[in-house]
């Protein structure tokens, strides 16, 4: 067989394409959802015309050794979508954005496949996000943080001033403040009994506990930098040597859904707020 024979243009009849039967999709599935602008049409948003935007803002690194690099968008992303169901159901007109799958992760550099966004990134994918909303009439912007590395404050300044959005920013992990210290013993802040519950709870199939390490630290600041409250960035795989901090021992889904029910209603009540504030008017009345 010549080349010419088997190009592009010319395809050989010896060698068809296997031709399967695509599976159907099962039951009534509802449609899509107006509210989720990766579901909707044109023809919902036109017809709805959302005055609020979510965004899901995540990270994709290493989570201990039994959860997946995807955590911190499954838990923005997760939350996004519960709370805008529930929020639109009492009547507000709220669009859920598709999530930001990179944060700052400067510290962990040294691990394998994992992307760092440096703030002068987040700030110009802010701006060009906020922009675009204000030129189409969403006055305000709700940013779902999933990652403790992220500092979206002094951006928020900067495009609040910039846009004439209102901008809001909430940490998941700081929604229900009373439910996380009720329902967790130690929640942990990466990785530990909050994540690993709320992951147990959302993507079952992609958690190997077995795998599990203590999320230990291997080192400390200094007591006379610690003593002044001093902050600097952790070198995460010294520090951290299994990628986690907090133990995840004790983590069940039943824990994490009841944190994510809870942090979901909360962000609903959130959302409900900001929608049916009088346009133009800000937050403080
Ligand atoms: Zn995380």
């Amino acid at each position: 067989m010549t080349a010419s024979s088997s190009g592009p243009g010319n395809p050989s009849p010896a060698t068809p394409c296997a031709v399967a039967e695509a599976p159907r999709r099962a039951g009534n599935l509802g449609g899509p959802r107006a509210h989720i602008l990766h579901e909707a049409n044109y023809a919902q948003l036109l017809a709805r015309r959302p005055n609020v935007a979510v965004l899901p803002w995540g990270a994709t690194e290493a989570h201990n050794w039994h959860m997946p690099h995807g955590t911190d968008v499954v838990e923005a992303v997760s939350l996004a979508e519960r709370a805008a169901d529930l929020a639109v159901a009492a009547g507000a007109r709220v669009i859920v954005l598709p999530a930001i799958p990179y944060g700052n992760n400067a510290q962990q550099q040294d691990q394998v496949a994992t992307v760092h966004f440096s703030t002068a990134t987040a700030l110009a994918i802010l701006r060009d996000v906020t922009d675009s909303l204000a030129r189409q009439g969403i006055d305000r912007l709700v940013i779902v943080n999933g990652h403790g590395g992220n500092d979206f404050k002094p951006m928020v300044r900067d495009c609040q001033l910039t846009s004439g959005l209102t901008i809001l920013v909430v940490d998941f992990w700081r929604l229900c403040p009373d439910v996380l210290t009720a329902t967790f013993p130690d929640p942990g802040d990466h990785a530990g009994q909050l994540e690993t519950s709320l992951l147990l709870h959302l993507r079952p199939e992609w958690m190997e506990m077995e795998r599990a390490g203590r999320g230990e630290a291997a080192a400390r600041l200094p007591d006379g930098i610690r003593q002044a409250n001093a902050w600097t960035p952790r070198p995460w795989s010294k520090v951290q040597p299994d990628t986690g901090s907090g133990d995840p021992a004790g983590s069940s889904a039943a824990l994490g859904a009841r944190y994510f029910e809870a942090a979901a209603a909360s962000l609903a009540t959130l959302l409900s707020t900001v929608s049916g504030l009088d346009r133009g008017v800000d937050v403080f009345g």
